[in-house]
């Protein structure tokens, strides 16, 4: 007989976190970014984040104590899922949760299904999140879950199963006041709906409130679909605008042409500016005229995803997307895509990250003496989870917005941070990225400090 996994639940809080460090897990300390060690042009996204981390708390001379709190999470949890499969047979899966923060409110985050997902994956994912929220004041910390699965290789019953007692193993955990999950890499609405039941079952009460990214049926946003890509073009319109440049009169290349780089392909179309290329995982397409964008998303759509064999634009690739003369450049695809070995052959005036960490910490400062001006990620693709943020209030209300009035108050939230930024980046002569940081940082552990350490 197959032994059977016992389910089992592992938590790891702060206050324990010298027991971390004896089973090597890793602890950020003041210390840790300063040790010598070989530097690498590819560089995890994590690693990069907390090398701005460091760079901001000193800036703010956040003392030691107050630099390990933020670097480390307050709460780590790994559980162990079983789940009966189709042909009977049982199969145990691992799950995480990490909450990193929950100082400004209940902690926020996505959770991805994946065979490689782990815990520091998820740590970091979490981390970046609370950034995030801060940056583009939401009241919420930041979270990130993930199951160590292949959900390509179960079936609509088994993902259910695995999904619902994920949700009823950190019960204790999520809450529309304590943690809300939100879709990620494979999971989306349906997920979202049957963690909203499992929970709502077990409360006895529907709490629509305790997830976003659900089916607008069941108390989800108008809206959220474009929300991240709209807040991208809402930030890169703010920029074009610092760089006197009309958006009608500005040249555009988008990388990815998924759900947040086609969106935002497609306003600043709108807008009239030229979109001359775009790319998905096919390659890149050119049209120095400008290439015509309510077309491609049609033909991607009829053509299960993908642009491959459109025919009114020059095919390149990737590489050389990314290098072409614009005025915008948006990564929207993937980290990792400039770095210390092309950052120096980028020749847009503005970058406008709608993927999550698209620049290495390496390539920043060569794009800084370029004179760029990159909208950072955790302020240039934020709208999602502003409009998560509108969800989760409008559950709470009972009452619900027309989209016009969800993108209005995007528009107005996604402008006033990057203004806030803007202003935080002059003050101390920094950059829009090392801005992000300092302030997200400093809201923080003011907010903390007035809080105190409960003892
Ligand atoms: P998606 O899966 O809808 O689209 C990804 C696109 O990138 C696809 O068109 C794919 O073909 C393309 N792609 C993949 N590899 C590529 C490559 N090497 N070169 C060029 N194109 C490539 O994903 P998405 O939701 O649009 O997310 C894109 C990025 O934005 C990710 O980094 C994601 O973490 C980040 N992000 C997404 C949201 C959101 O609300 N969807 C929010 C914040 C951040």
């Amino acid at each position: 007989m197959i032994p059977i996994k016992k389910y089992s639940q592992e938590i790891v809080h702060r206050s324990t976190i010298t027991n971390c460090m004896s089973s090597n897990k890793p602890i950020y300390s003041p210390n840790y970014y300063k040790e010598p060690g070989p530097k690498l042009d590819k560089e995890s996204p994590f690693e990069s984040m907390m090398e701005r981390f460091r760079f901001a708390a000193e800036i703010l001379k956040l003392d030691e104590g107050m630099f390990e709190y933020l670097a480390n999470p307050v709460k780590q949890v790994i559980v162990s899922i079983p789940v009966v499969m189709d042909n009977g047979s049982i199969k145990v899966f691992e799950g995480y949760r990490v909450i990193h923060d929950n100082v400004l409110g209940p902690s926020k985050g996505g959770i991805r299904y994946s065979p490689d997902v782990n815990i520091d994956e998820v740590k970091a994912l979490a981390s970046w999140m609370t950034w995030k929220c801060a940056v583009v004041n939401v009241p919420f910390g930041g979270a990130k879950g993930g199951v160590r699965c292949n959900p390509k290789e179960l079936s609509i019953g088994e993902l259910e199963r695995l999904t619902r007692r994920y949700t009823a193993n950190l019960l204790e955990i999520f809450g529309p006041d304590r943690d809300i999950p939100a879709p990620d890499m494979n999971t989306n609405e349906q997920v979202m709906a049957w963690i909203m039941d499992t929970y709502s079952m077990r409360s006895q009460k529907t709490e629509t409130a305790v997830v976003t990214g659900k089916p607008i049926i069941l108390g989800g946003s108008q809206g959220r679909k474009e929300a991240t890509g709209r807040g991208v073009v809402t930030c890169t319109l703010a920029g074009l605008n610092k760089i006197g440049l009309m958006p009608n009169k500005s040249t555009v290349v988008v990388q990815g042409f998924g759900n947040v780089g086609s969106v935002s392909a497609e306003l600043m179309y709108e807008q009239g500016a030229k979109v001359i290329a775009v790319s998905d995982i096919s390659g890149g397409y050119l049209n120095k005229e400008g290439l015509n964008i309510p077309e491609m998303i049609q033909y991607s759509k009829e053509n299960n995803n993908s642009l491959e064999g459109y025919p009114d634009a020059e095919k390149i690739s990737n590489d050389d997307l990314l290098e072409l003369e614009c005025d915008v450049l948006i990564p929207a695809a993937k980290e990792d895509q400039i770095g210390k070995h092309n950052a120096h052959k980028i020749k847009a005036k503005i970058i406008s990250e709608g993927a999550n960490g698209p620049v290495t910490a390496n390539a920043d400062s060569i794009l800084d003496q370029k004179g760029i001006m990159v909208i950072p990620d955790i302020l240039a693709n934020a709208g999602g989870v502003t409009v998560s943020y509108f969800e989760w209030v409008q559950d709470r209300q009972g009452y619900f917005w027309t989209e016009e009035r969800v993108n209005r108050r995007l528009n107005r939230m996604m402008r006033s941070a990057f203004d806030n930024l803007y202003n935080v980046s002059e003050e101390y002569n920094i950059t829009l990225r090392q801005a992000a940081y300092v302030y997200a940082i400093n809201k923080v552990a003011t907010t903390l400090k007035m809080r105190g350490i409960y003892a």
